[in-house]
């Protein structure tokens, strides 16, 4: 059977110009990047070049990229290091509700060590509120990490304009852009960001690889100690092929990002209206307009997103409820919660998110699939039954 995969957010496949670069790195890049002598210099020109091109894309110095083990690692270091390393200034961070888990759970962390940390509400698009934000900035406040773009809903916050009051207010703005770099246009000086994040598996590289991007002059602790390498704010020998195939995808999704994304937007809008059309009781979660282009996040009331994930893939078809991180727990979506969504309709709901080899015929295929896995699981609802019956059908 062959399978649609449309769930690009929790991981995408690996572009072959990338797994061709990660094959030759592996093969022929065995240098350690720290050494003297031609292998240790060849490794160390890959690495700079890698890095010179994930910084052109946003913007930045290569100077001021990191290479880490993917986003998870880099938003833990950037909340973490400039938390520690502004400590004389204070120890009050502002975040948001609906921020990855690599955030949230940070922080949380944090305050057991006896930071505060203020949760910024969200609107029912999932969108935080700019003077929510600037009430809650404090004397003591050393960092606001907001995200780019949900993982869940695709909903965009206003990035540049959090940035313009970070900087007005002299306190560090972090990012998470894990779902928007090579995505979105990014530019770190236009839109005053400090701190961002990256992970490559998330734009068709290789897992366990990512970069922070930190702007010169932040003040930051290292949070790991060992050797010289990543400005000593990440030591530790190279992930030459994961880093080589970050640069390649850097390069892919900057080149391609227009084009991609015009696609990618047209196959999500015909996606929900084959949805819309052919599916009554159903609800958008996330902003409208505001939106990843690849995204589609949607509630079918009376039915439990778990068993359509199961059913849709008995079909070849690969979607998420919720997140991939909540996937393994019944615990409804922080997300979907934060915007005002009630458990129940939480529950019922399927994230799609597309990405490079989906095609229309795909889109189409679901469009024809969904209908009835939805309609089956409905009928044997006892809900959706006493809900006709209260409308006389
Ligand atoms: C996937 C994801 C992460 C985690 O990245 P990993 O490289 O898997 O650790 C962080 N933030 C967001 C928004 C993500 O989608």
């Amino acid at each position: 059977m062959k399978r649609i995969y449309l769930d690009h957010n929790a991981t995408t496949p690996v572009h072959p110009e990338v797994a061709d670069e990660v094959c030759r790195c592996l093969r022929e890049d065995f240098g350690n990047a720290g050494t003297l002598y031609s292998y240790g210099r060849e490794a160390k020109k890959l690495v700079d070049d890698a890095r010179e091109m994930i910084a052109s894309v946003i913007g930045a110095k290569r100077e001021e990229i990191l290479f880490t083990s993917g986003g998870t690692e880099s938003d833990n270091m950037a909340v973490r290091g400039v938390a520690y390393g502004n400590i004389n200034k204070g120890r009050h961070l502002i975040t948001s509700t609906i921020e990855h888990h690599a955030i949230l759970e940070t922080c949380k962390a944090l305050e057991k060590e006896g930071f505060e940390v203020t949760y910024l509400p969200v609107d029912e698009y999932g969108t935080i509120k700019l003077d929510e934000l600037k009430n809650a900035i404090r004397p003591d406040t050393t960092l606001i990490t907001i995200m780019h773009a949900n993982n869940e809903t695709g909903t965009i916050q206003p990035v540049s304009e959090i940035g313009r009051i970070a900087r007005e207010k002299g306190v560090a703005f972090h990012t998470d852009t894990v779902q928007t770099y090579g995505k979105l246009k990014i530019n770190v000086d236009e839109m005053n960001i400090d701190l961002l994040s990256v992970s490559a598996h998330k734009l068709h590289g290789p897992k366990g690889v990512g970069a922070l991007y930190m702007r010169k002059g932040v003040r930051m602790k290292p949070v790991m100690f060992g050797g010289h390498q990543e400005r000593k704010m990440r030591p530790g020998t190279h992930n030459m092929p994961g880093i080589a195939g970050l640069g390649k995808a850097a390069e892919i999704a900057s080149r391609d990002m227009q084009v991609e994304g015009e696609r990618l937007l047209k196959l999500r809008e015909r996606l929900w209206e084959g949805i819309k059309a052919n599916i009554p009781h159903i609800r958008l979660n996330g902003h409208p307009t505001e939106r990843l282009n690849n995204t589609l996040n949607v509630s079918f009331e009376f039915v439990e997103g778990e068993s359509l994930i199961l059913s849709l893939d008995d079909l070849g078809i690969c979607v998420a409820s919720g997140s991939a991180c909540t996937s393994d727990s019944l615990e409804p979506s922080h997300v979907l919660l934060a915007m005002g969504c009630v458990p129940e309709v939480a529950h019922g709901s399927l994230r799609f998110s597309l990405g490079r080899g989906n095609t229309e015929d795909e889109i189409d295929l679901v469009i024809q699939a969904l209908p009835k896995v939805v309609e089956r699981m409905r009928s044997m609802s006892p809900l959706y039954r006493e809900f006709l019956k209260k409308q006389g059908k």
